[in-house]
């Protein structure tokens, strides 16, 4: 199948081709005739599978065929709801470049910067508005959006914006549209708590899934290496200079070690800035543009800010330390191995990390391969993987009164149900074509050939051996589920 079979427009198909894409994704291919025809979908689909331009192209395609209606400003005829100002620019990005030879009016909104810019662009009237949906309702209390003519309305990632306690604003933005529209619904998984949602957004909704539950990215090359935890900066720094990584995503549990980190990677001699909630918007953006220029070799980000990230064929992803639910490390490491690419995936887990281990290796239902550092020995090596991937229900983790604690207030994080937010096993169809260079492999050619390097095409590897170590640790995986990462407070949300 190619994109003109879908039925999208010349002008459309002109920027698709542009972009380099040969055919649709799984997901594009199974949603967008849906969406073309009219119909509401629950897809379910992370980011990484295609799904932006899942919805992006079909609202693109019907904006522009109808006409605009006429009437007051301040409007928006689509929205995309997205849980991160990150995720909100990447999405807007997409809409620019696939809507690149049409005439639509594209704004995004989301917190963490001046309103009045936003306020300015929303003056007459917008065809898509994407937005984090705290600034939304902001725009709105001020009377600054109108939603009277609206015709679509996306949520991106839906998973994730009820992680992060958006539930309540969600709710509140749905009184606002008008009843008549069109709904998309996008998340990695359909949890009972999204199914709950959903009942009360779309309608007779398609349902489309390229998401079988639990499985990794197959791209993705995963392995870890025993560490004591006071090595990890040691560990991590020995790693990027002997295999000379660029474009290094690292990922950090707290903003606290996030910072930290880059300190001691600059005293080494190594680029690295920080990504997280405590920097400012104008940080981050910036943090993320040099890295995606390959300026910055290394960028450390936690969890929620790392969302909505994307760097076309990110080649390693490092998870200095693992992450506290067992989902997030799935969507760590599909920050590499993205639409189709190879990536490689290495975690650092000191002793203490054990529990967290067990669990993520039930999650995706396979034991991520041991290697080891040339001559480096931990003081406290890992127990080994028993290879028990069975099926268990995790226990939900009470709080000090003895309650389940699902309240995403208190920073706790929903997964009762023991899948997978994640999964995006990719079909070897989602190809891009070969001239088509990723700006990022661009900027680490040419910083190579600026320091007088060969520039070469292909990744180095690790300088690490496997092992395949086994022992007998059958630790349960009723890890704390409470993420110091996904709180309100933690500002990567509008
Ligand atoms: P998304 O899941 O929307 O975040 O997309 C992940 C990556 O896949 C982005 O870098 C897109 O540019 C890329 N992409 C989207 N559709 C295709 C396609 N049909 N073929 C190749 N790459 C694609």
């Amino acid at each position: 199948m190619n994109f003109a079979d879908l039925g999208l427009s010349k002008p459309l198909l002109d920027a698709i081709e542009l972009q380099g894409y040969t055919e649709p994704s799984p997901i594009q291919a199974k949603a967008i005739p849906h969406v073309l025809a009219g119909r509401d979908v629950m897809a379910a689909a992370q980011t990484g599978t295609g799904k932006t331009a899942g919805f992006t192209l079909p609202i693109l395609h019907r904006l522009s065929n109808t006409p605009k209606p006429s009437g007051k400003g301040n409007q928006a005829r689509a929205l995309v709801l997205t849980p991160t100002r990150e995720l909100a620019a990447q999405v807007a990005a997409s809409v620019e470049t696939y809507g690149q030879n049409l005439k639509i009016k594209t704004a995004v909104v989301f917190g963490g910067v001046k309103i009045n810019p936003q306020m300015q662009k929303l003056r007459g009237g917008v065809d898509v508005l994407i937005a984090t949906p705290g600034r939304l309702l902001d725009l709105h209390n001020q009377n600054a959006v109108h939603f009277d003519q609206l015709e679509v309305l996306v949520l991106d990632e839906a998973d994730r914006m009820l992680d992060m306690g958006f539930i309540h604003d969600i709710r509140r933005i749905i009184k606002m549209l008008p009843k008549k529209r069109q709904n998309l619904m996008f998340s990695a998984t359909f949890s009972d708590d999204i199914r709950q949602l959903a009942k009360t957004i779309v309608h007779d909704p398609i349902e489309v899934s390229v998401s079988p539950a639990n499985s990794t990215v197959d791209s993705v090359q995963q392995s870890l290496i025993a560490v004591e935890k006071t090595d990890k900066t040691q560990v991590l720094t020995r790693l990027i200079v002997e295999n000379d990584w660029f474009q290094v995503l690292v990922f950090s549990r707290t903003k606290h070690g996030a910072n930290r980190l880059v300190k001691q990677l600059l005293a080494k001699g190594v680029e690295a800035s920080a990504i997280h909630g405590n920097k400012s918007q104008g940080a981050r953006t910036k943090a993320l543009a040099e890295f995606k220029a390959g300026k910055v070799r290394v960028l450390v980000a936690t969890d929620i800010a790392a969302r909505g990230i994307d760097i076309d064929q990110l080649p390693h992803v490092v998870n200095f330390d693992l992450p506290q639910v067992a989902e997030d490390y799935v969507h760590r490491i599909g920050r590499t191995g993205r639409a189709g690419a190879s990536g490689e995936a290495i975690s650092l887990v000191s002793h203490d990390e054990f529990k967290l281990l067990v669990a993520i290796e039930r999650l995706i239902k396979k034991e991520v391969p041991r290697k080891h550092l040339d001559g480096y020995q931990p003081l406290n090596d890992l127990p080994g993987s028993k290879g028990d991937f069975r099926d268990t229900k995790p226990n939900k983790p009470k709080n000090k009164a003895g309650n389940s604690s699902r309240s995403r207030n208190q920073n706790s994080k929903s997964d009762g149900e023991g899948t997978s937010r994640s999964s995006k096993k990719r079909s070897s169809n989602f190809k891009k074509q070969p001239n088509q260079a990723a700006p990022s492999r661009a900027g680490r050619n040419a910083r190579r050939a600026k320091a007088g390097k060969k520039v070469a095409p292909e990744r180095s590897g690790s300088n690490v051996s496997s092992s395949g170590d086994k022992g007998s640790n059958r630790s349960s995986n009723n890890s704390n589920r409470s993420n110091g990462n996904s709180n309100r407070s933690n500002n990567t949300v509008g």
